[in-house]
């Protein structure tokens, strides 16, 4: 059946109708009042989003392009950075540093298993000459599923008191609490087709004020991601350089949608979402890959131990034109990733949960009672 796709994938996630609608508007010219007042509410309510009075600043990138631009703005060559390295994204962060000569040290834990905040703190302790000028945290690894420990780690960047913290926050904002300010974080980035509900094609940048002391000595090269032109462009409802406007238009539309659902609201759902996919996996005996305390609001992985991970996800596209994210790098095949982040409902996970249950049920796998995936995540939400 023709446009039943169900994106279960962290990323692109699933798009409401009012945005889809704003997408197909007639554009209109980026330098009118008209697109003004609506960039003036889409940046207040950024803010909101953030719980910030910080600048936040739209760019027309990926998420990957808005976390490249929340580090090569605030460092210079050379620079010792700390990077989490526990996944595909922590990785990745290392690697843009590499690519602009900094000086990176990775901090490590296997895939699958949350980053130590005390490793982060032995280095940051030990350094008494302050040269450690950024740490670099995934908070929502999404690779694997691993919620980090953000705000422990913060404290200990706080206690160096020279080092920026600089947060990929890309599907952990919209899904789960990231007070920048009330935690003092110095850059949060994340991307449109995340917990925002519209398309990939936007990035979004966060940047606190002790952030912007270090721009002013910085010494990357940066042009068309040089953030301080996005500040003074934002101060007066406008963009360096002609944006999405129609994305943007969309953004305007989910971020209404978010308000009216509230912080509180938004978290709690993510929760629920979370608990009662994980309880249908257990229902299953299936093998979660991310422990209880540390699992992700937004994607839960599983390994089916013995199954083949990409085996699961045809089946369930081809049958239930659901679409699973698989595993990345070592884990290719190994684990198979259901995304429950931004417009996605009690109801979806109930679907999933069945679908999976019918799809190990064709695969050969008995190792569960009929109906138990659907009954204990059935029980979740019953009891919130
Ligand atoms: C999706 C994602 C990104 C950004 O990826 P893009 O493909 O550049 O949008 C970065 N970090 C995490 C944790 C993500 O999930």
């Amino acid at each position: 059946m023709q446009d039943k796709l169900m994106l279960m994938i962290p990323g692109p996630t699933p798009v409401p109708e009012a945005a889809l609608l704003a997408l197909a508007k007639h554009p209109i010219g980026h330098r009118t009042s008209e697109f003004s007042n609506i960039l003036a509410e889409v940046t207040e309510n950024l803010k909101w989003l953030h719980q910030t009075q910080s600048d936040v600043m739209l760019l027309t990138t990926s998420g990957t392009g808005a976390v490249e631009a929340g580090m090569i703005n605030f460092l210079s060559p050379g620079d010792r950075i700390l990077v989490g390295c526990n996944g595909k994204f922590g990785e990745r962060w290392a690697e843009v540093g590499e690519a602009y000569s900094l000086n990176v040290e990775r901090i490590t834990a296997e895939w699958g298993q949350p980053l130590d905040p005390q490793a982060f703190a032995e280095k940051l302790e030990a350094d008494k000459e302050k040269q450690i000028k950024a740490v670099v945290v995934t908070h929502s690894e999404t690779s694997t599923g691993v919620l980090n420990d953000l705000e422990t780690i913060n404290r200990h960047v706080k206690n160096h008191g020279e080092a920026l913290i600089i947060v990929d926050a890309v599907t952990s904002l919209g899904a789960v609490n990231v007070p920048m300010d009330a935690w003092g974080l110095d850059v949060v980035g994340s991307g449109s087709q995340k917990g925002y509900m519209i398309p990939p094609g936007l990035g979004i940048v966060a940047v606190s004020p002790k952030a912007w002391e270090a721009y002013k000595t910085a010494k990357l090269p940066r042009y068309y991601l040089d953030l301080g032109k996005y500040r003074k462009a934002t101060a007066k409802n406008t963009t360096p350089f002609t944006p999405p406007v129609n994305m943007i238009f969309a953004l305007h539309a989910t971020l209404r949608m978010m308000k009216q659902e509230g912080l509180d609201g938004i978290f709690t759902r993510h929760q629920r979402l979370m608990q009662a996919t994980r309880a249908g996996i257990k229902g299953l005996n299936l093998p979660l890959f991310v422990s209880d305390d540390c699992g992700s609001p937004a994607i839960t992985a599983v390994a089916p131990a013995g199954i083949a991970a990409d085996q699961v996800r045809a089946i369930m596209k081809k049958h239930f034109d659901i679409a699973l994210a698989g595993g990345q790098d070592h884990l290719s095949n190994k684990i198979f990733r259901i995304g429950h982040l931004g417009f996605v409902s009690d109801r979806d996970i109930l679907s999933a949960i069945s679908a999976l249950e019918v799809v190990m049920h064709e695969l050969g796998y008995e190792n569960f009672t009929p109906g138990a995936g659907v009954a204990a995540a059935a029980r979740v939400f019953a009891q919130s």
